[in-house]
């Protein structure tokens, strides 16, 4: 059995990146909120608190920038209970009989499979620290026996990896820096190579791309898309065309663009604005603290 294929250089990057720009934007709105509202005094602060006399325009966008970072607060907790919801609702239809067969005609997936009574095409990983996958009794009976093992094994890897949760993360702090629009096309870049590497797993193991390649051109026949946005990794993710690529040529490079001129520009543009901000913000000599704080 082969073990999980490790993320490349360029996922890695991306991870990074995401990260270390939204727990810098984290820590501005902390300094903001601090500077505003409170009389805290940091050693490296050079002004006194301003809250006697900042101005309106100040206060306005300090204001914004906090209900906007703190309604990110109920949206994740809000994916967290609909995805554990989801999860009741999928494991209450489980069918013991099947779910038993497939975890014993596909002892590489570990017993991790759950199979459920659907009529419809369902085939996902959930779960944060201990991922299931949940596939519907309709995948059974529209795919042959080495198609089926090629979609268990794509979910497997997501298993392995613990997707849902780097997902999650991912999409949380994306939606942190969500006015720098090139973080969202670096968090698709990063979603796509999942997939990839999901993929590459089965092709791999099974040492062939043909079964994954009728299961995902069956798929596009049958219009099977994506349906929710929980914290789940679906096996009809946006990338079709790079996993068809994939399995054209399972030895190439699949190339994913992020880079896009009036993205980057914008981008440049917004960060360099809010870093502004935090800079006049924190610095009463900057030139711009004496018109907005
Ligand atoms: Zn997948």
């Amino acid at each position: 059995m082969k073990t999980k294929i490790n993320p490349s250089f360029g996922m890695i990057v991306a991870f990074i990146v995401v990260s270390v720009f939204s727990l810098s934007v984290v820590f501005q709105m902390i300094i903001y909120f601090l500077h505003h509202f409170t009389n805290i005094m940091l050693p490296w602060f050079t002004m006194s608190n301003m809250s006697e006399h900042q101005s309106v325009l100040g206060t306005s966008i300090t204001i914004g920038f906090s209900l906007l970072f703190l309604r990110l607060v109920p949206l994740s907790l809000w994916k967290i209970y609909r995805t554990l919801q989801f999860r009741r609702e999928m494991l209450a239809q489980i069918d013991n009989e099947l779910t038993t067969t497939i975890n014993t005609k596909y002892p590489n997936c570990n017993n991790k499979v759950i199979v459920i009574r659907e009529a419809n095409f369902k085939a996902l990983t959930i779960g944060f620290f201990k991922p299931i996958i949940i596939i519907s009794s309709q995948v059974l009976h529209d795919f042959n026996k080495q198609e089926l093992e090629s979609i268990l094994l794509h979910e497997y890897h997501h298993v392995l990896m613990r997707d849902p949760l780097k997902k999650y993360i991912v999409d949380v702090m994306a939606e942190i820096v969500f006015f720098v629009p090139i973080m969202k096309r670096i968090t698709g870049f990063y979603h796509a190579k999942a997939e990839l590497l999901a993929d590459r797993y089965a092709i791999q193991t099974m040492n062939t791309s043909e079964p994954l390649g009728f299961v995902i051109l069956k798929l596009a026949k049958l219009h099977v898309t994506k349906t929710d946005s929980h914290i789940l990794s679906q096996f009809t993710e946006t990338t079709n065309n790079y996993r068809i690529r994939q399995i054209l040529e399972p030895d190439g490079q699949i190339q994913i663009p992020i880079w896009k001129p009036r993205t980057v520009l914008i981008s440049l543009a917004t960060f360099s604005l809010n870093t502004l901000l935090f800079i006049s913000c924190v610095s009463s000599s900057f030139l711009l603290h004496k018109f907005l704080f």
